[in-house]
């Protein structure tokens, strides 16, 4: 299976409006910013759910965390606060047990570079101890990794900071704050292959939902290259184009799968089915000598292993597997 991550916009609509720019607030912005940040994620095929369907409604933060149970990561999405109001730096909070460090420090730096920010990305942890047991502070977090997830935090700078506040406010900026954090996860999980470009190959309507009645973006002319993100198994498929994201039927897209590289295993191999290290036992999965694989991408796992990432029938069902490098002669 793919990578899946779940994303948790950190509060409900209106909360936390800044003091210093009333027109922002942590709550609005940053569910914005964890849908940006979701089809960011999506474009490198990685399955992408939130924690709440509806920003107007909140929940509680441990049982956000919980529901990362078979994910791979939870990331809670926010803005921080501060009484100084020139502080500025990133920060990202990662479970104490320090699994997740690494990619806590990566997030921070991608912030400061892409935020500007004078004070530099950081990681921290904040525990409690009941019980003689230590615990994380935080819900989100506490929750992810009570079912074995990795949870984090991500502060992107502060709203008590003009300037970054300014800069959060803009558009364009939140998209390429999103691209770029998209870019720092994905490669963390080894995955660098983003957005498969697809071809129309006929003349079709591009839909803002996957629902005639809903209306369209444009129409795309046959020839038209578009971002293809992901299928959407109802005769629908989920693209990409000039800045829009929607939809086009199936039957009017090539989604260029022949560009995929083919391999061959040179033995009977075990494939697994997830990829962080903590899933070394998911290998229910055995290849026979010779079987001929349709290789996405080649990947570095966190461990420092290389992988393929291949397309594999499981019980007739098409499934992304990975496979040890070494084991798959590429055609
Ligand atoms: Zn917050």
């Amino acid at each position: 299976m793919a990578i899946k991550i779940l994303l948790d916009a950190g509060h409900y609509s209106g909360y936390n409006v800044s003091p210093v720019n009333s027109k922002y607030n942590e709550g609005d912005r940053m569910w914005d910013f964890h849908l940006l940040l979701k089809t960011e994620l999506e474009a490198y095929g990685i399955t992408v759910d939130t924690t709440r369907s509806s920003k107007v409604t909140d929940k509680d933060v441990y049982i956000r965390g919980t529901a990362g149970k078979g994910y791979d990561l939870v990331i809670s999405e926010h803005s921080n606060a501060s009484s100084t109001q020139s502080t500025d730096y990133p920060v990202v909070i990662v479970p104490f047990n320090n699994k997740i460090t690494d990619l806590g420090e990566q997030i921070a730096q991608t912030i400061q570079i892409t935020m500007g920010t004078i004070q530099s990305g950081r990681t921290m942890t904040r525990t409690y101890v009941s019980g003689n047991v230590t615990y994380d502070y935080y819900g989100v977090i506490r929750g992810a990794v009570f079912v074995g997830t990795p949870g984090i935090i991500v502060e992107n700078s502060f709203h008590t900071n003009s300037k970054m506040t300014a800069w959060l406010l803009n558009d364009a900026n939140l998209k390429a704050l999103a691209k770029a954090e998209a870019k720092t996860i994905a490669n963390y999980f080894g995955i660098s292959t983003y957005k498969n470009s697809a071809k129309i190959t006929t003349k079709c309507q591009f839909y803002k939902k996957s629902n005639i009645a809903k209306g369209s973006y444009c129409v795309l002319a046959k020839g038209t290259t578009v971002e293809y993100v992901k299928d959407q198994n109802n005769g629908w498929s989920k693209v990409s184009y000039n800045g829009n994201t929607g939809y086009v039927k199936n039957s009017c897209i090539d989604k260029g799968t022949s560009k995929y590289k083919k391999g061959v295993t040179t033995s009977k191999t075990s494939l697994r089915t997830g990829m962080l290290v903590a899933k070394s036992t998911d290998t229910s999965v055995v290849a026979p000598k010779g079987k001929k694989v349709t290789v996405i991408s080649s990947i570095t796992a966190p461990d420092g292993r290389k992988w393929c990432q291949i397309k594999y029938k499981i019980n007739g069902k098409t499934c992304d597997c990975y496979v040890v490098k070494s084991k798959v002669n590429m055609e």
